[in-house]
């Protein structure tokens, strides 16, 4: 094992990577931006780095001073966190190049899977479904692209092959809008992701987002860890997230699960990812995988009594998965609310110093947050200070665990989205479950203040 690992991410994940290197007896370097000089986890580390002023390309984004430091303190591994540097291919190159080792999949795996027209390709011959779409990349030829558009029949969405961050997307409902909307993706990609490569999906109207945990050793061994329901979202962000999904039938995800598990094995993938999917009419859709740990991995956590950030770092230093399929075993409901500094209707971001700060306790509550009283929240960062999740034995218990756990929050000095989560936990239709990912926009629509 170990002995120690550099910590290349900031908030919440920081500190739930050290938190995690703390239990196993590893020792951990955290790296931080002067706007972070002040958080916990850079006070709680074991050695901290400042290596750069606020703005990311100058710091959590800088690949020599990350990998220097690393030189410098002895660590011997990189945990990339999410976002920031965690799909960068040439990143996880880099650290291995430079004898470290990338707690993530190979750089080749984040490749085929960072290019989504690649990633689709290699999903449907592993077996996974996928939404009815072009063939590839959208070739030049105009005529091509209309008929390829009838064969899939309107509406179609026309996506960018590089694309990321619910950017890169364009929904064409007419035959008269096609060729204008391929030409005007094609450029914003080539503009934004250095890629003007675009495909063409089937759009579908109202599907729910259903996502598969994933998790591989070196050894040939996947498994997959059950499944989220992250539809509560606005503009494509996440903003609710539990496990496992209501209403859906088991041998349905079991079967979907199992693909991806398969699919695992096929690509020679380690580590922990995500298979993401859009489930409509009883049926479920690959759109894109995600290779690192997800923002919303608590929640599988809770039902499956596994630590996955632990086992990312087991699986990196080279031991086997200590479970089969078969032990893995779900248990009750959880539920993830992000906690986010914003206006809670109108979602502006709120950065500044929270006068206040009170996280809620008691059995089946979890708060994976950086934040405290005093802690000021820098303006250059995600808008999210942290997640409350809860379990239950059921998605009712769940429920009304959350409903105690936000009622005792309390966060002054800035605003968060913690009043939005209070009228969302007493929606009469997502007490029912299962709404679709356009829900949360239509309820902001009606409610809206
Ligand atoms: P990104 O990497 O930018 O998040 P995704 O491929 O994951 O892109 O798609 C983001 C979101 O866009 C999905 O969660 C869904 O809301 C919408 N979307 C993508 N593809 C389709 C599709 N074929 N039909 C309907 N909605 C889609």
């Amino acid at each position: 094992m170990f002995k120690k690992i550099l910590i290349a991410n900031r908030g919440e994940i920081a500190l739930r990577i050290q938190r995690a290197c703390r239990e196993m007896g590893i020792k951990s370097v955290v790296v931080y931006s002067t706007a972070d000089r002040d958080a916990k986890y850079v006070k709680l580390a074991d050695e901290a780095v400042c290596i750069g002023p606020p703005p990311s390309g100058q710091s959590y984004l800088n690949m020599p001073a990350i990998i220097s430091t690393a030189e410098v303190t002895d660590a011997e591994a990189i945990h990339p966190g999410y976002g920031f540097l965690s799909e960068n291919a040439d990143f996880a190159e880099r650290v291995e190049q430079s004898g470290f080792t990338f707690i993530g999949p190979t750089p080749d795996a984040i490749r085929l899977m960072g290019d989504k027209v690649s990633a689709k390709q290699a999903m449907l011959k592993a077996g996974v479904p996928c939404v009815p779409g072009s063939e590839g990349a959208l070739p030049e030829d105009p005529k091509e692209i209309v008929r390829i558009a009838r064969e899939i029949k309107y509406p179609v969405i026309i996506k960018a092959a590089g694309g990321g961050g619910g950017r890169g997307m364009r929904v064409v409902h007419t035959e008269a809008a096609l060729l204008h909307a391929v030409q005007t993706t094609r450029a914003e990609a080539g503009a934004a992701f250095g890629n003007s490569a675009v495909y063409m999906e089937k759009f579908l109207e109202n599907p729910r987002h259903v996502e598969i945990q994933v998790m591989a050793d070196q050894h040939k061994n996947a498994v997959w860890l059950g499944e989220r329901d992250c539809s509560m979202q606005r503009r494509h962000q996440k903003i609710i997230e539990e496990a496992p999904a209501p209403g859906i039938p088991r041998r349905v995800i079991e079967r979907v699960g199992d693909r991806c598990a398969a699919a695992c094995k096929k690509i020679g993938y380690r580590g922990a990812g995500t298979f993401e999917f859009l489930y409509e009419g009883g049926e479920f859709y690959f759109i894109e995988m995600n290779t690192r740990v997800q923002v919303e991995h608590p929640v599988t956590e809770l039902v499956t009594g596994i630590d996955i950030v632990q086992m990312q770092i087991r699986v990196a230093a080279n031991e086997k998965l200590p479970f089969t399929q078969r032990q893995i075993e779900m248990r009750g409901h959880a539920i993830e609310c992000r906690v986010n500094a914003e206006d809670p209707y109108v979602f502006t971001p709120s950065p500044g110093r929270i006068t206040l700060w009170h996280a809620p306790g008691g059995p089946g509550v979890r708060v994976d947050s950086h934040a405290y009283t005093n802690y000021y929240v820098p303006p250059n960062y995600d808008s999210m200070i942290g997640k409350i999740i809860v379990h239950g034995d059921t998605r009712d218990q769940a429920l009304a665990r959350m409903r105690t756990a936000l009622s005792e929050m309390v966060v002054e000095g800035i605003q968060t989205n913690i009043p939005l989560h209070r009228e969302l936990m007493v929606d009469a239709k997502f007490i029912e479950g299962g709404t679709s990912i356009h829900y949360l926009e239509g309820w902001l629509g009606q409610h809206r203040r």
